[in-house]
């Protein structure tokens, strides 16, 4: 399957290519000729699965034919680095093209974005505080919007936005393409797009689609540990690119301090951060100036970087979505990746909803020569059900590569797989050809494609 067939201009067809796409991605299959046709879309999707470019493509197409000047396209997102990321996307997209995006989001001055408003954009993507301000401030007109994208709905709602959205709508023009998408459904989020949608076709992606390139483990600490034992990972485990989850800001900035103070390349990005700060942090993260990001789940929002290589869940995200949301940052573009979470006891309840939710047990393990006190996380409760069901997920490819036979800097074991049920002789990890596994001696030449091992450096 290729561009060509969608008979998108050529001129978008250029950008298609200087963009690097080779083919379409799943969502891009199923959206682009749908969008086309004029049809509302309601896309279960997530970050990570191209859906960027499903929407904008067919968008950039339409505008090619039609008035330049007012905005015709509005896409409204939740966080900054979102709006920016699709905004970016546009313009790679559509430069062979007039057409012109703007961003517009809180935290920056107002008056450049009024006065580029006024140079005209036929593109608008935008934070809902920062659409109404300009709205109430006139200095947008939107009566000429074609197509409404709402991106991340469900984390809008989230975040508080969804009376603000409404009173974006009720402003819109009613006759228009709309374009729905969330990486879940639920029910008040259910009930906006049901409100706004008309005769939609549903287009879906398995969650997660990097899952099957991401090995999940758990580590079973007690709370008062757990900064020592995200320490001896970072020095036991081979990593390169580490985005590490907090649950508040100021975990996140705390243990990027702790972590700076020991000589890591480290930033935070969290939501006290001015935009600017958040930028810097957020761009040194993806220039490999830092190997390591802490960051909340609302912050690290929509951030875009291709080789991540380890995800670890300092804090248990609240739900299960979050979870698989946190763990699809790794695993990118075919690269393997590793998804490690510090659990205390209080977090079983959540662990079972994962495990359900992932339609397999996660591997709990142990740090081999930590420290763990009279704990004994091999006693930590086995949440899995006897019989499970199955969820979206491919339980082998979960396991794939469980990192015990990892390349790590000594070449020594750094973590003992006491799960047998998933257990193979040689390595712990389950169902895959011994050369995606590594072999548990150290040597994880096949373990992850990525272009160079980087490490962590002191
Ligand atoms: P998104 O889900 O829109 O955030 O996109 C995730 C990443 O995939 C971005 O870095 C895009 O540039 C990239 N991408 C989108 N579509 C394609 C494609 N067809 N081929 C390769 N990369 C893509």
């Amino acid at each position: 399957m290729n561009f060509e067939q969608f008979s998108l201009d050529p001129r978008i067809l250029a950008g298609v290519k200087a963009a690097g796409y080779a083919s379409p991605t799943p969502i891009q299959q199923q959206a682009i000729p749908v969008v086309m046709q004029g049809r509302d879309v309601l896309g279960l999707a997530q970050t990570g699965t191209g859906k960027t470019a499903a929407f904008m493509l067919p968008i950039l197409n339409r505008l090619t034919s039609g008035k330049l000047g007012p905005v015709r396209a509005l896409i409204i997102a939740p966080t900054r680095e979102l709006a920016e990321q699709i905004h970016q996307t546009a313009v790679s997209l559509g430069k062979k093209t007039k057409i012109r995006s703007l961003a517009i989001y809180g935290g920056v001055a107002k008056g450049p974005q009024a006065a580029a408003l006024r140079r005209g954009a036929e593109i608008v993507v935008a934070c809902p505080g920062r659409l109404l301000d300009h709205m109430n401030d006139r200095t947008i007109d939107l009566s000429q919007v074609e197509v409404l994208v709402l991106d991340e709905a469900d984390r809008m709602c989230d975040m508080g936005f969804l009376p603000d959205i409404r009173r974006i709508l009720n402003q819109l023009p009613k006759q228009r393409q709309t374009l729905f998408f969330s990486a879940t459904m639920p029910d008040e989020i259910r009930g906006l797009a049901d409100g706004i949608l008309q005769n939609p076709v549903t287009v879906q992606i398995d969650l997660i689609a990097p899952a099957k390139t991401v090995s999940h483990a758990l580590y079973p600490v007690p709370e008062g540990l757990k900064a020592k034992l995200l320490l001896a990972q970072l020095q036991q485990v081979a990593t390169g690119r580490v985005l590490i989850f907090t649950r508040t800001k100021h975990r996140a900035r705390n243990l990027a301090s702790d972590l700076d103070n020991r000589g890591y390349r480290v930033t935070a990005l969290q939501g006290n951060m001015a935009q600017n700060q958040r930028q810097r942090a957020i761009d040194g993260f993806r220039r490999g100036d830092y190997d390591i990001l802490v960051a909340t789940d609302i912050a690290a929002r929509g951030i875009d970087v291709a080789d991540i290589s380890h995800v670890i869940n300092f804090d248990m995200p609240d739900t299960a979505d979050a979870y698989i949301h946190r763990s699809g940052r790794t695993g990118r573009a075919e690269l393997t990746g590793e998804a490690i979470t510090l659990t205390v006891p209080s977090d079983e309840s959540t662990v079972r909803e994962i495990e359900r939710a992932l339609g397999t047990r996660l591997e709990r393990r142990r740090l081999a020569d930590f420290d763990y006190g009279a704990f004994v996380p091999e006693k930590q409760p086995v949440a899995y059900p006897s019989s499970p069901t199955r969820g979206n997920y491919n339980a082998r490819s979960l396991n794939r590569s469980t990192g015990n036979g990892a390349a790590n800097r000594g070449g020594q074991r750094q973590a003992t797989n006491y799960n047998s049920r998933q257990a193979t002789p040689n390595n712990g990890g389950v169902g895959e050809s011994s050369s995606s596994n590594g072999n548990g001696s150290g040597n994880g030449a096949n373990r992850r494609r990525r272009p160079s091992g980087r490490y962590l450096q002191r």
